[in-house]
């Protein structure tokens, strides 16, 4: 079974074919990172016209790549949210009519169950399944019992990781995107500035980042109302260990209370060596089998849509030419839509 897979959520332009849910057969991502770093951030509008640019070339070079004819592709799966409407909407709309125009199937996945099921293009699932999102705009704990089941277990109540690093690395004047700079900063880092750890309530899962992101401006603000000199490197790798320290202890205590036989990592931020680091130590000493996927596959990609597209396709999931982008998409079981 051969699925074409597309994402454009945000300020990643890509297509990829994958192969019977688990082998990558082309992938390719047209990043709008240089132009984005102008800003310091993601233009909605800027990123709409990059998709709009990017589109067709994307997915003739994925199919060219694969060296794929569309009649051959058994499914199309697109983003279908969350993410930035405009940028949502060219993706979609090229799915629609490419699968319109060749007879296939389309499939509408969530963002999310794509970074978890980048998972399965590197091992099979096994279930119950921890799966410890950490993104741009997500920071969760979810329960899998069976493909296409989502239990969220705990969230962020406001920002999530990524956007925590990207507005810390703002803070220290550092480019866009801020957390491939902090994580750098923070395993050079000689020392650390010491900032609290957000464990809430005792029993919750739940997570929040603002307080530590105010913590860290405010220590900068006041060293350098006392005169003093500020040192990003500490303060990054301080920022890193509180993150880093909270996610690995709650994803633990969830992995344990739940008695999961996998946990996975999903998400932009699962990028981060430190986080990867301490994830896998812990993980490892407690015997619970832990797997991250490479970094290219962390960060947003199409390959995941399509992996997440084809678990969709076999459970017979099948969209249609109504589909419309929903920025707001909540992530429900797919198990449930049939
Ligand atoms: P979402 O997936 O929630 O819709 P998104 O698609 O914008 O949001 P991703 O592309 O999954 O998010 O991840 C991007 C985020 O990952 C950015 O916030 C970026 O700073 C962060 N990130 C990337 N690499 C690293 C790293 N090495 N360390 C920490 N954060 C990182
Ligand atoms: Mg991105
Ligand atoms: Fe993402």
């Amino acid at each position: 079974i051969y699925i074409l897979g597309i994402e454009t959520s945000c300020d990643e332009t890509a297509a990829s074919v994958v192969k019977n849910g688990k082998e990558i057969v082309s992938n390719v991502v047209a990043s709008q990172i240089m132009s984005q770093k102008r800003f310091g951030g993601v233009v909605p509008e800027i990123a709409s016209r990059h998709h709009v640019e990017q589109i067709t070339i994307v997915i003739e070079e994925a199919l060219a790549v694969a060296g794929l004819t569309p009649k051959e592709l058994d499914a199309v799966a697109v983003t279908e949210g969350p993410g930035l409407i405009g940028a949502l909407l060219i993706g979609i709309n090229a799915a629609k009519a490419f699968a319109f125009a060749n007879g296939l199937p389309i499939i509408g996945v969530h963002h999310i169950a794509g970074h978890i099921y980048a998972n399965m293009l590197m091992q099979p699932m096994e279930f119950p399944l921890l799966a410890i999102i950490v993104s741009g705009g997500h920071t969760e704990l979810v329960l899998m019992e069976e493909h296409g089941a989502f239990t969220l277990i705990g969230e962020t109540r406001d920002d999530a990781a990524g956007e925590a690093y990207d507005k810390v690395a703002r803070v220290l004047g550092l480019p866009y995107p801020g957390g491939p700079q902090i994580d750098k900063l923070a395993a050079e880092s000689d020392g650390q500035v010491e900032f609290p750890r957000a464990w809430l309530e005792p029993d919750s899962y739940d997570f929040s980042f603002s307080g530590l992101k105010s913590s860290v401006i405010n220590y900068k603000h006041n060293l350098e109302q006392r005169g003093g000199k500020v040192n990003p490197a500490h303060i990054a790798a301080g920022f890193q260990a509180s993150v880093v320290e909270v996610l690995t202890t709650k994803a633990l205590k969830a992995a344990k209370e739940f008695q999961v036989k996998q946990v996975i990592a999903a998400g932009g931020v699962a990028a981060n060596k430190g986080l990867r680091a301490s994830l896998e130590e812990a993980f490892h000493q407690e015997e619970i089998p832990f797997y991250v996927p490479p970094i290219s596959l962390c960060t947003d990609n199409a390959a995941m849509i399509a992996a997440a597209g084809s678990a969709m396709f076999l459970d017979g999931i099948r969209g249609n030419l109504a589909m419309n982008g929903k920025p707001g998409m909540p992530l429900v079981s797919w198990k449930s839509e049939k």
